[in-house]
Parts: C-alpha cells; structure tokens; sequence
C-alpha cells in the first residue's frame, strides 16, 4: 500500500524530508525496515511546527481582528501547544454575527467571498473571506490529496461548481494542473445522461462530485450503455453512505475514496489514503482537536466527539478553535499506508442531526441512508419526523429512477427500515413511504438531514 503523498508534503512544509526522500540514516537501515528514520521524526518536528505557527495565529488575530482581539484580550499567552486548550471556542454563530470582525487583512486584499446559506433562524448569511495566498495553500493541498489516486495524463470530471474564480471546483482544476492531470469542469450533476455522456466522450478517468450525484450517474444508466473509463471517485461535501460507496464501485469497477472538508477549512480539509479507513488531514495548515461537547476537554483516545480546527496558515481570516458541528474520533492503530499523520474517522453524524423518538435510541441520517441507499433503483430520498401526539410520525419520500418499480422499491425499503433499531424500538410509531420519480430537494450542494416538522 502507498504511503499517502500527505506525509511528504506535510514533512517537507514542516521542514523535514519526507519518508520518500529519506534521510542519511536509511542506509544504516536492515533492508527489510520500513524507512522509519525520518518518519519517526515527523511528529515531534511536525508538534514544534505547529507550535510556532498557532502562536503566530494567535498573534496575528490578536493584532488585526476585531474579534479575536476582544476574545482573546484574557487568553493566556501560548507557551506550549497544549496552551490550545486554554484558548476559547468560536463557533458559526460567531461567525455568523459579524463576519468582517474576523478578517485580518485590508478589503483589497481579499481575493474571494464565500457567503454560505443561513441553516440558522436569524436568516444571516455566514460569510468567509481569504487572500491570493489562502487560495494557493488550498489549490496545493487539492494537487497533493488527488495525487493519491491522480497521476499525471489522468482526465479528471470535476462534478462541483467551477465556473467562478476561487471556487471548489476551479481550485480544485488548478491543483489538478499542477500534478499533471487534466481538469473537465462539468458542475453539479442536473442531466445525468449528459454527464455520462461528456465522461466517456472526455475519457474521465477520476471523477470528484457529491454522493448522491454520483449515485445518480450510475443508477440511470440503460443496460449496454457505455461506461466511462473511470478508476477512481472522490466523494466530497456530504457524508459517504457505504451503501453508495458499493453501488458506484461494483457499477463501475473504480474504487471510491472520501474528502473532508468545509468552506471553513479553506474548502480542503483531509482526504483517505489507499487504506481507506479515515482521512488524513491537512496538518501544516489545520490543527484538529476531537473535543467532548459538552464539557469542551479533549476527548478520551478513540472516543467519538466534535471535531474542533485551528487555522495555522490562513492570512484573511484565521478561525481559532472552530467548532465544526461533525461528529468523529481519532482512529488510533497506525494506518496500514504507514504514514506518521493522524487518522480521523470518516464523519457521518452531524451533532445537531439525529433525533430522538422516544425509545432512547436516536435515528440519524446515516442510519437511514445506509438502509435506504442500499435499496436498487434509490436516487434519493428525504425524511421528515413529526412528533404528534399519538407518537412519533416518520415519513420518508423516496426519489426512484425511471425504470425502477415502485412497489418493489417501496417494499424493499420499508423492510430496511423496519430493521432500524431506532425505528423498531420507538413507541407508537407511524411510518410513511412514498416513492416516485419526481426529486426530493432543490439540486443543491447542502448537507442531507431529517427535518423536524
Ligand atoms: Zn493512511
């Protein structure tokens, strides 16, 4: 399995060659030795790296944001790395309030907006600047994440938007430039057919989208149609249901690899490696914490809690400790790839997501999606929860393809579903599927939940 191209990039930025470079000592080594010398040495260099740049952070907020320099009038002064915990949380609420209090440079130069839609109830848009200079540490970091399954001459379908300058799908096509893959910006997928269609015309072979529209591309195919050429999917902005993971690799033969990231982390966050069982993460530009929300302390090794981020190279708008909302926990066993970085679990749980219906056992939109997904002929689907006073009220909209029967469908996932332990144990329950072929959401990028109703 091939070390994860995070290592050597993170070592190389933290001043230290990477384990593909390595040192004098390597050839002191048995032969048979994993070429550890250098690699060992990444964390300690990587810890004193991190150091040096979140009290550079602290400073720099400290000095130009409004926010942080009333935020962190009181806060101690950085001396160790540990002193992170001593510092306080900032959340999208803050964010939210007085977005331009954060931002650390002159308006000119900001290079990029991001305005993110309220899920809020104030109605008030979050919004993110970044310089030239944070763009280019993002469109570094896409070169580097994709080369894990990119390689040069490689044609890669860029299924997010990246039509303006500095958005997710134009950064990505310049990092994919530099590692010498060939961006196809395409946008989100509206007409599967057509997406199809420019995959095999363009002979894409890696396609990076959100999982349901690729679930979508694969799902509507007619039997004896063409199948691109494609070894490898990045599934990104969303949760990874497993079941959608399944039903595009054994329809395609590729192998399907997840991304974490949010506007917040600069778009790009962390990505899997060959072993596929969390992502390795952007350690030179993002410290990461897994903080238990309620008491705000670190939680215990391979405990599930929030993940909490650092910026430790943003110029526009550094954010110090920002809750993220997700849900996930450190994978601590050494990752078959033998990479030194962490692993933090792949995320599906938002901590605002699941919902209780009385049993004591919450439903979560995983849950759901990995009963459902699983169901051939699922394009997509919503979940609405009522709690009435009869019981709770569970009612679930089904989006099928055109081919699919929907009797079939529907009995295939109200099985599914009543194996659901949340489900099954809830009191008075009343279930209520539909299915039919009209789309359940408006086409955007927004996380998939439950609605409360
Ligand atoms: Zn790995």
């Amino acid at each position: 399995m091939r070390l994860t191209p995070l290592e050597p990039w993170i070592a190389k930025k933290t001043g230290r060659a990477g384990t593909g470079e390595c040192g004098p000592e390597s050839g002191e080594r048995d032969s048979h030795d994993p070429p550890r010398t250098t690699h060992d040495a990444l964390r300690p260099s990587l810890a004193s790296y991190q150091f040096a740049r979140l009290k550079a952070t602290v400073e720099l907020a400290r000095a130009r944001s409004r926010y942080y320099r009333e935020r962190l009038a009181k806060a101690p002064e950085i001396e160790t790395l540990d002193d992170l915990q001593r510092l306080p949380f900032t959340t999208a609420e803050d964010v939210r309030a007085d977005p331009l209090a954060f931002v650390c440079v002159s308006q000119d130069e900001i290079a990029r907006v991001v305005t993110l839609d309220s899920s809020g109830t104030t109605g008030t848009p979050k919004r993110l600047y970044f310089t030239k200079a944070d763009q280019e540490l993002t469109i570094d970091f896409f070169g580097v994440g994709m080369s894990t399954f990119t390689g040069p001459g490689d044609r890669v379908l860029i299924l997010l938007p990246g039509e303006t300058p500095g958005s997710v799908g134009d950064l990505l096509a310049k990092g994919l430039e530099r590692i010498g893959a060939v961006p196809i910006k395409h946008g989100p997928v509206r007409d599967p057919a057509a997406a199809r269609a420019l995959a095999v015309r363009e002979a894409a072979t890696v396609m990076v989208g959100v999982p349901t529209h690729l679930l979508r591309l694969v799902r509507t195919m007619s039997p004896g149609e063409p199948v691109p050429p494609v070894h490898s999917v990045l599934l990104s902005t969303d949760h990874v249901p497993q079941a959608i993971v399944h039903a595009i690799e054994s329809a395609w033969g590729c192998t399907v690899y997840n991304h974490y990231g949010m506007t917040e982390t600069g778009l790009g966050g962390g990505v899997d490696c060959e072993a596929r069982r969390g992502y390795h993460l952007r350690e030179a530009d993002l410290l990461y914490e897994v903080i238990d929300p309620a008491t705000g302390l670190p939680s215990a090794p391979g405990e599930p809690g929030e993940v909490v981020f650092t910026t430790l190279t943003r110029e526009g708008m550094p954010l110090i400790r920002y809750r993220t909302g997700d849900y996930g926990h450190w994978i601590e066993t050494p990752c078959p790839c033998g990479t030194r970085l962490r692993t933090l679990s792949h995320i599906t749980t938002r901590l605002s997501g699941p919902v209780d219906l009385g049993s004591g056992l919450w439903l979560t939109q995983p849950d759901l999606d990995e009963a459902i997904f699983a169901v051939d002929g699922v394009l997509n689907f919503a979940t609405e929860v009522a709690r009435i006073e009869a019981g709770p009220h569970v009612s679930v909209a089904i989006q099928t393809t055109p081919t699919a029967n929907p009797d079939t469908v529907r009995a295939e996932a109200l099985n599914a579903l009543r194996a659901l332990p949340p489900l099954t144990a809830a009191p008075r329950l009343s279930l209520d599927l539909q299915c039919s072929t009209e789309p359940v959401s408006p086409p955007t990028l927004a996380k998939r939940s439950i609605k409360l109703a």
